[in-house]
């Protein structure tokens, strides 16, 4: 659905861009980055226009994981073009800073970093653009879901209780600002060993599905730990483009037709 949110300035809509929505994790590590690319890819599939804005200021994954290198250019001074790959449209702070300089800023200037991201960037017309953001639900990261104008948020979570506990932040963090959660997402639901096919569940399993039924919310899909996952994440060739036909990249294909 196109953009309804009231609000003010900050949070005024992107010109071109029908949809926004967050993924989100309460912390970092359970596979937000992995998620939203995939998801990204997922929904391209689907027929439509996506972009990639790549929120996570400190730790940016999505220049690897798209597959992309380079400096986005600016024709005029001001607006960025953002960088592609794949059809999808990306901008993320790891195109504007060296990949292993750390970004030492206070929060004022992540914001106004992350505004011109969104905002001082020729996206075109988009269908949905996704948004990696920061892991954690401190200060920043509710600013950021202030500022943004978006449509909704994706919970990343592993399945066993530490992580669920954070992701229960995430979620009221959201609640909080009023973004509707669209629902959640389990990541390294169970361990399929390759040799055996034994499966395992490294993680515990199911806690993400019971959470999300807990609290009256959609349960978006579950997705296995698999080294093709993290390899091909890795070597820029996410497995819905590397592999499409896979059980793997339906899962997350599954996940995008739910949002
Ligand atoms: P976050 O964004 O939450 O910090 P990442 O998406 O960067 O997490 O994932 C952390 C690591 O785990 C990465 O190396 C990634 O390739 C790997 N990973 C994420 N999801 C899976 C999965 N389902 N199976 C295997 N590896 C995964």
């Amino acid at each position: 659905p196109p953009q309804q949110q009231a609000g003010g300035e900050q949070r005024a809509m992107v010109p071109g861009v029908r949809s926004i929505v967050a993924v989100a994790s309460g912390k970092g590590g359970v596979g937000k980055s992995t998620t939203t690319t995939n998801l990204a890819m997922g929904l391209a599939r689907l027929g439509l226009k996506v972009g990639v804005l790549d929120a996570d200021i400190y730790g940016p994954s999505q220049p690897r994981m798209l597959g992309i290198s380079g400096r986005p250019t600016s024709p005029d001074g001001k607006i960025l073009n953002p960088m592609e790959n794949y059809g999808i449209k990306c901008m993320s702070m790891g195109f504007l800073v060296a990949e292993d300089t750390p970004m030492i800023w206070r929060g004022p200037m992540v914001q106004s970093a992350l505004q011109q991201m969104l905002r001082d960037v020729d996206w075109g017309e988009l269908d949905i653009l996704v948004v990696d953001m920061p892991p954690g639900t401190g200060d920043a990261q509710l600013t950021m879901a202030q500022q943004v104008p978006l449509t909704g948020a994706v919970i990343v979570s592993t399945p066993q209780d530490i992580a669920l506990l954070d992701a229960r932040k995430g979620l009221n963090m959201f609640r909080k600002v009023d973004v509707p959660v669209l629902g959640i997402v389990e990541n390294m639901s169970m361990f399929i060993c390759p040799n055996c096919g034994h499966e395992s569940h490294i993680f515990s399993h199911g806690g993400a599905k019971r959470e999300a039924e807990k609290l009256g919310m959609e349960f978006l899909g579950e997705v296995p730990l698999d080294i093709e996952i993290r390899e091909t994440s890795d070597e820029g060739r996410p497995i819905v483009v590397s592999n499409p036909d896979a059980p793997l990249a339906q899962a997350y294909c599954a996940i995008a037709q739910r949002v």
